[in-house]
């Protein structure tokens, strides 16, 4: 992050790749593709490529952890060795992870209606395929999705966009080139319902009415993704209902049958 803007990153008013300054990449995200989690997403947004899983609530190990008034709500956010064109070097946590991990959960930590499930936890997991710029707003978006496919209360679904600047001008969802060398990059998690700001970094200079211009035109593009979130979970419960794999959580057996679970998961 933070380039030295040197390199020409609008030409004609279009975009490397062509597109507009409030034009974001192409995106496509699919509720409920893993079996053993409670909830899950895959998210391609660019060249971006990013699974989410959620579990939970679930019994909180280690037991210190436990809040006896409200679920603990977990994040780690991992980038896999094979996600982008550098030597990612190790595959272990690493300080941008860590940092990645810490944000997007308090992000989480802000919408859950965490006091519905106290004593327990909600883990949620985060792993980057492929990687192309604007990693933590795809991740976070994927994961707002598995939260909602596992069904767990939220003040809302919230949206990850970043905003910046490159080439002196405003402009939504930078790939990766705009990223590295653009003047400045503003990653967002909005709620639209309630108006809220939830994650707000920024690297590089910019003047209040940048900042100002920034902030509107995320609000702009928070909706094409909120928009497409919402079309995966309604695609999620269509194919649930033409399965009639659905019960209620309480219909469910408790125990696992002797001999393990055969077949594919009730939901
Ligand atoms: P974000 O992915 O949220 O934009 P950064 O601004 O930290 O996060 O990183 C920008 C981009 O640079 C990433 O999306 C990724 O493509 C690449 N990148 C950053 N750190 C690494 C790393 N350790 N290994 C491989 N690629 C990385």
């Amino acid at each position: 992050m933070g380039g030295t803007g040197k390199m020409k990153l609008i030409v004609n008013g279009k975009r490397l790749d062509g597109r507009g300054l409030a034009d974001l990449r192409p995106m496509t995200i699919k509720a409920g593709v893993l079996n053993k989690a409670d909830g899950s997403a895959y998210i391609e947004w660019g060249n971006n490529k990013i699974l989410a899983a959620v579990y939970g609530p679930k019994e909180c190990i280690p037991r210190h952890d436990i809040n006896p008034y409200k679920a603990v709500v977990r994040c780690r956010y991992s980038m896999s060795p094979f996600a982008s064109f550098e030597e990612h070097g190790r595959t272990g946590p690493n300080r941008r992870s860590r940092e990645i991990s810490k944000v997007i959960q308090e992000v989480f930590e802000n919408v859950v209606l965490a006091e519905h499930f106290p004593k327990t936890a909600i883990d949620i997991f985060i792993e980057v395929l492929q990687a192309d710029g604007g990693t933590r707003v795809a991740g976070l978006t994927a994961a707002a999705v598995a939260l909602a496919d596992a069904g767990i209360p939220m003040k809302d679904v919230v949206a990850g966009i970043a905003a910046g600047k490159i080439d002196g001008q405003i402009a939504l969802d930078f790939g990766k080139y705009e990223d590295n060398f653009g003047q400045s990059d503003m990653p967002f998690a909005v709620s639209l319902r309630t108006g809220e700001v939830l994650l707000f970094q920024m690297d590089g200079m910019l003047t209040k009415d940048e900042i100002a211009k920034a902030i509107d035109l995320a609000f702009e593009g928070a909706k094409t993704v909120s928009d497409l979130q919402v079309k995966a979970l309604k695609a999620r419960y269509t194919e649930k209902e033409e399965k009639g794999v659905a019960p209620a959580p309480e219909a469910l057996p408790q125990e696992q049958p002797a001999g393990g679970q055969q077949g594919e998961q009730p939901y």
